[in-house]
């Protein structure tokens, strides 16, 4: 059976036996390659569920937003998964108030139908570290799609081309917020950029104010950060935001030897400290 016949049928049971109030998912989207959230109550309507290499959303933004609905299904990539075990260490979600619908990723594609999304082309984690349901075979995907990496490019230049560089894709950015909004990790009710006492940024269009926007949301995704790329695909200017995210994950990685959301039983990594901490600063 395919994978979406295997979600059309789990979301038929878990609905059919009241196991869930309702189901998460994808549907099909208003142009070809495209999808779009659906959220089913009813057993006769699971067939709206699609899924294909088009789900680009993340769906666990929705979760603590529908928790007061009760248990909720949800259909989730690896990577989407991984989203969810960090809001359910950061405690906005219950473990036991969610059904995990998951697989093994065959990774997105853009609107041409052929390429491979950069996050997808660099994902390590193809399987969901933790899962109620599970579509498909359990096995790692291997990638054999093109490899577009506009990380290395940044990485392979000296500081002062990087910063020119960092500045360039600053100014393409018009501050829609898109990125922000699409991220299930961004879940505060008021963010720093729209709080007026004290104001943190300008309202303008000032370089250096979209630079703060971008470098304080990329310290608040430390450690949080499930790699969905979610953020990157929302973007309406193409802005190139994977190498700020990518620095911050590797500091993470080699400095506390923490990937978010790989391990349900880890502690939220900035909610942790160790008294015998080998950096100075906790001395
Ligand atoms: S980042 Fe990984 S888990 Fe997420 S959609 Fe891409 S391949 Fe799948
Ligand atoms: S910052 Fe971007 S890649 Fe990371 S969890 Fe949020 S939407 Fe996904
Ligand atoms: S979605 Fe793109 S244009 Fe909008 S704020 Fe984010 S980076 Fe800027």
């Amino acid at each position: 059976m395919d994978i979406q016949s295997e979600i059309q049928k789990i979301a038929a049971r878990l609905l059919k036996n009241k196991e869930v109030a309702m189901v998460i998912g994808y549907g099909a989207g208003s142009a070809p390659n495209r999808t779009a959230p659906v959220f089913i109550d009813k057993e006769k309507d699971v067939g709206k569920l699609v899924f294909n290499r088009f789900c680009v959303n993340n769906l666990s933004l929705y979760l603590p937003r529908l928790k007061e609905k009760g248990k909720i299904a949800i259909v989730a990539k690896p990577c989407d998964v991984r989203t969810i075990v960090c809001l359910i260490q950061e405690k906005q979600i219950e473990r036991d108030k969610v059904h995990i619908i998951s697989f093994a990723c065959p990774g997105l594609l853009e609107k041409d139908g052929k390429t491979l999304f950069a996050s997808c082309a660099e994902c390590a984690v193809t399987l969901p570290p933790v899962y109620d349901t599970l579509s498909g075979e359990a096995k790692e995907m291997e990638r054999n799609e093109p490899f577009t990496d506009r990380v290395a490019d940044f990485f392979s230049k000296m500081p002062a081309e990087r910063w020119e560089m960092f500045k360039a894709e600053m100014e393409k950015c018009i501050r829609c917020y898109a990125c922000r909004n699409a991220c299930p990790m961004c879940y505060c009710e008021e963010c720093f950029v729209e709080r007026s006492l004290p104001r943190w940024i300008g309202e303008g269009s000032e370089v250096t104010d979209t630079m703060i926007f971008h470098i304080v949301r990329a310290i608040h995704t430390a450690g949080r950060c499930g790699e969905c790329g979610a953020c990157a695909r929302a973007c309406p200017m193409d802005v190139n935001l994977a190498p700020l995210a990518k620095q911050i994950r590797e500091d993470m990685l080699n400095l506390f030897h923490h990937q978010a959301g790989v391990d349900p039983n880890a502690p939220a990594a900035l909610e942790t400290f160790k008294p015998d901490d080998y950096n100075d600063f906790i001395k």
